[in-house]
């Protein structure tokens, strides 16, 4: 069994930063990962600050020798189980039996991207298949490009994918889209397909269209999707914070939930986070923490004191 001053579960963006800013504070640190970040499947990130282009994993492998190099540890495998120790800590179970101490928790586990259900729309994530245009907007800058509707705000998200095309159409499910939305549309040139899309279609490895049920096939060269976000937060359930219909948790402007000892940082705060704001948030998150374990250090050094340690 190990002692932690904080055991960050979730070792992306958002986990490893904060265990940067812990481990440089002289906290001791364990980050728990189980390798499967949300970017994973993309080939390059964008629009991080001096790292624009690397390979997603790249930029975890970095940081994670960073955490390493000021003594942080790291442990390939998932947490299985969050338990309360005590009145201030708690007991970090893993899938390889393991069981760990921590004074404080940050859980920095993101969200799971649920796709619609057209066939083909998953094997082309990430590729050709795509959900944020300031990821890879400029990568398909000027193509013909498709978005599909449906769900909430995509009309609004049409008009923000035009930003990267001057050929874009808009897929609309049969009676969605209002006067004022058609309007808004027309005057910025987006095409409007209405219909159920049936499938997208594949050349040569590449999406080359859109087959309707009625038969109509669109050709597009790119095709922005909406996905559902789900976060990863059945530990924190587990451990008792609130969280709400969704599952998102409960927290304040520093990611602290409402079972004291317990952060959240990145996606899993806020699923609009890019990287470099979930490391932000990371980062953010970290500090909040140092300052609440000083302040326990304190009173144990006060307690110490008057006992005559
Ligand atoms: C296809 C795609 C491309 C993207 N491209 C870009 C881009 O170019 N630029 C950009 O800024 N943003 C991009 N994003 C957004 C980016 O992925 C997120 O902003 C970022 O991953 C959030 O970091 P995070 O640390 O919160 O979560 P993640 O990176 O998802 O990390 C969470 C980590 O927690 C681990 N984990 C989960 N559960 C457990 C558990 N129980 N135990 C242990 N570990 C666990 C996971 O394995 C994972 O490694 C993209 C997103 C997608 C879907």
């Amino acid at each position: 069994m190990s002692n932690y001053d904080v055991v960050v579960i979730g070792g992306g963006a958002a986990g490893l930063s904060a265990a940067l800013v812990l481990s440089r504070a002289r906290r001791k640190v364990l980050v728990v990962d189980s390798g499967t970040p949300r970017n994973g499947p993309a080939q390059h990130m964008h629009g991080f600050l001096s790292r624009d282009g690397l390979p997603p994993g790249e930029l975890l492998a970095f940081g994670r020798e960073e955490v390493k190099g000021y003594g942080g540890d790291l442990l390939d495998g998932s947490v299985t189980e969050l338990v309360r120790c005590g009145k201030s800590g708690f007991w970090v179970l893993t899938s390889d039996g393991q069981r760990v101490f921590a004074r404080r928790l940050l859980v920095a586990t993101g969200l799971r991207d649920e796709l619609p259900g057209i066939p083909g729309l998953g094997d082309r994530w990430a590729r050709d298949v795509l959900h944020c245009p300031y990821c890879h907007g400029y990568e398909v800058r000027g193509m013909q490009l498709g978005v599909l509707g449906g769900s909430p705000d995509t009309v609004r998200y049409a008009q923000i994918v035009r930003q990267w095309a001057d050929d874009v159409v808009f897929f609309a499910p049969p009676g969605t889209l209002t006067t004022v939305e058609r309007s808004e549309m027309v005057a910025r040139a987006i095409g409007i397909v209405e219909g159920t899309v049936k499938r997208i279609l594949i050349e040569e490895d590449h999406l080359c269209g859109v087959e309707m049920e009625d038969g109509r096939t669109i050709r597009r060269g790119a095709l922005f999707v909406p996905p559902r976000f789900v976060p990863n937060s059945d530990l924190l359930v587990g451990l008792g914070c609130d969280v709400d219909e969704a599952r998102w948790p409960a927290k304040d402007s520093n990611g602290q939930t409402t079972v004291s000892g317990v952060w959240v940082a990145g996606n899993l705060a806020n699923p609009r986070a890019q990287v470099i704001t979930a490391a932000g948030e990371g980062s953010a998150a970290a500090i909040a923490i140092n300052a609440d374990l000083v302040d326990d250090d304190v009173q144990d050094a006060v307690r110490a004191f008057n006992l005559g340690f």
